[in-house]
């Protein structure tokens, strides 16, 4: 078991003749892509055509990913190797050369009146769900000149208007005095830090240091957000879309029933998290409500366990033994076959995620393992997603994609094993330090996402009329987190300006960025509360649900494990298992 990964699956190098070979390969295929995109006409054999693409979209989506994957992984573990990095450049350049083609046919498709269900039978009736996609899609590109005049004018519209928030936000600075009394100039991103700090006073004052430093970019930022949202209603309003939400929710193959529903159920569970944050205002000493500042204030004395990188493996090997062998197998294979990135060096990109690697059936984790608990369960977390993976290989590779309300089930699922098991074994110093970090990230998850999605809802309906001034954009912050927190955080000590430092409301492909999150966390919570309830007859079904997430909608996905997803009682249930930690937490 080593600490770095191995790659030789993939490739034994850039100068490989299999790599150069891939390379020549996929122009090949490209070319040949493009001529049948090129050459579709109505009266040809539809099925015929429906075939081909099939084959030609596989062959290029699968050499198209190991090539990439080769190159960014090369690049994540050594950013100094400029030869990755160069590649992928290059195959990201003839990925782009397929998207036109694929315009074509998707709007070809469309045009046909082609009935997907009509492919029952044949052997591409996996494919079903990708067409009907495919002519849904189809529905709203608009005529060619448009959508190139559309793609040319977002980079000098949206796209700079991010990069402009992004250079106000990456050269910010802030003001903060030292405990012998000097003035310290430090980046925004340092002063954010200092809410995590031990030290009461220190996080009150990096607050005040923050929202002094935004009223100095403010007008900047809010003639950028109201650029992009804008941009954003005038784009789904030309592309028929009742709403940008509509835009969104069409993406992600749900509903806004399902939101609205999941959003009812959060809202009665809004005052066990108020408990909670009452609770550590009390923690901390303070004898009124909890200010945003000491939201993420240590209150526990952290897990200290150490593990060995070999410690951490036979522990998660162990634990999602008692879910199933299938699954503690894939672990140990993928320790023992060095699919993890797992040593901290200089030049290696920080934190953690995992890449799926369909082509070869294989995935690759980068991690920075220090030894601590949380280092684990991020192990766990990405081992979650590589078995998702594992589940998904099974089917054709234009099956494998998943919608981002889906993409943390199978993570935050491996998480829940692991975090049950170390809340069975725990003393009680570590019971408390478990349950608050599960709580206090549970909350950012479902209460603060709850305010995000608050506001950017509200925020849409005014920049329907207008564009909104900073001080309407704060007020809008503020009421949505007042909404939320209620009186679990002090109605004085808010932050009004989170609309201003959150990049993806800057992003203008990452319209409502909120709810997806909600979802993720309560659609495994709820899994796992089935799985509690059904035992090891569960396992079957959890690895079926996850092989079927790339060729259903996300209510025919549940439907798998016979979950209604407009049925309130099962966000409920999952709400009711945090429910019991912030219970368990209170009662410590
Ligand atoms: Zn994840």
């Amino acid at each position: 078991m080593d600490k770095r990964w191995n790659l030789d699956a993939l490739y034994t190098g850039f100068d490989s003749p299999e790599f150069a070979g891939d390379c020549k390969k996929l122009d090949a295929k490209n070319e040949e892509y493009e001529n049948f995109a090129n050459t579709l006409s109505k009266s040809s054999d539809i099925l015929e055509i429906l075939r081909k693409y099939v084959s030609l979209k596989s062959e290029i989506t699968a050499l198209t990913s190991r090539l990439l994957s080769f190159a960014s992984l090369s690049f994540s573990t050594d950013t100094n190797n400029t030869k990755a990095n160069s590649y992928i450049e290059s195959v990201s350049v003839k990925q782009n050369r397929t998207s036109l083609s694929d315009v074509k046919f998707i709007k070809w498709l469309a045009a046909s009146g082609f009935e997907p269900k009509t492919l029952r039978g044949t052997d591409i009736e996996d494919c079903i769900f990708h067409f009907e996609e495919l002519i849904t899609k189809g529905r709203h590109i608009l005529d060619d000149q448009t959508e190139q005049i559309i793609s040319n004018l977002k980079l000098v519209g949206s796209s700079s208007w991010m990069n402009l928030h992004n250079v106000l936000i990456s050269s910010l600075t802030g003001k903060i005095s030292t405990a012998d009394g000097r003035i310290e100039i430090k980046p925004i991103s340092q002063i954010r830090a200092m809410a995590y700090s031990e030290d009461a006073e220190m996080r009150k004052k990096a607050y005040e240091s923050e929202i002094r430093a935004y009223r100095k970019v403010e007008k900047a930022a809010a003639a950028c957000i109201n650029a992009i949202k804008g941009e954003s209603i005038i784009l789904a309003r030309m592309r028929g879309y009742s709403s940008v939400l509509e835009m969104v929710l069409t993406k992600n193959r749900m509903n806004k029933s399902i939101i609205d529903t999941m959003f009812s159920a959060i809202k009665e569970y809004l005052p066990c998290f108020r408990a909670y944050y009452k609770k550590k205002a009390k923690m901390l000493g303070l004898s009124g409500s909890l200010p945003f500042y000491d939201l993420f204030a240590p209150v526990t004395t952290k897990a200290q366990s150490n593990f060995t990188y070999e410690e951490a493996a036979d522990f998660i090997v162990k634990k999602f033994a008692t879910f199933s062998r299938k699954l503690s197998d894939f672990a140990r294979n993928a320790f023992d076959s060095n699919w993890i990135d797992s040593e901290i060096r200089p030049g290696k990109v920080g934190g953690a995620f995992c890449e799926n690697i369909f082509s070869i059936s294989q995935s690759r984790i980068l991690a920075n393992f220090g030894g601590s608990y949380n280092d684990v369960t991020t192990i766990a977390h990405e081992l979650g997603h590589a078995f998702h993976g594992h589940c998904l290989s099974k089917n054709l590779i234009l099956n494998t994609s998943y919608p981002s309300p889906l993409a943390e089930t199978a993570s935050i699922f491996c998480e829940t094993i692991i975090n049950q098991a170390a809340l069975k074994e725990a003393d009680k110093e570590t019971k408390l330090a478990l349950l608050e970090s599960e709580i206090s990230s549970a909350g950012q998850v479902i209460v603060d996402i709850y305010s995000r999605y608050l506001f950017e809802t509200a925020l849409f309906k005014a920049r329907e009329e207008a564009p909104l001034s900073p001080e309407q954009l704060s007020e809008e912050m503020t009421k949505a987190q007042i909404e939320a927190y209620g009186d679990g955080l002090d109605e004085q000590v808010l932050h009004p300006y989170l609309w201003l430092i959150k990049p993806h409301y800057y992003n203008p492909d990452w319209n409502f960025y909120n709810f997806p999150y909600a979802f993720g966390l309560l659609f495994a919570k709820g899994l796992y509360a089935k799985y509690t309830e059904t035992g090891s007859s569960f396992t079957e079904k959890y690895e079926f649900l996850l092989s079927e997430t790339g060729k259903r909608s996300v209510t025919d996905v549940a439907k798998i494990v016979d979950v209604d997803l407009n049925d309130i009682n099962f966000w409920k249930n999952s709400l009711e298992l945090i429910k019991e930690d912030i219970t368990k937490f209170l009662d410590l």
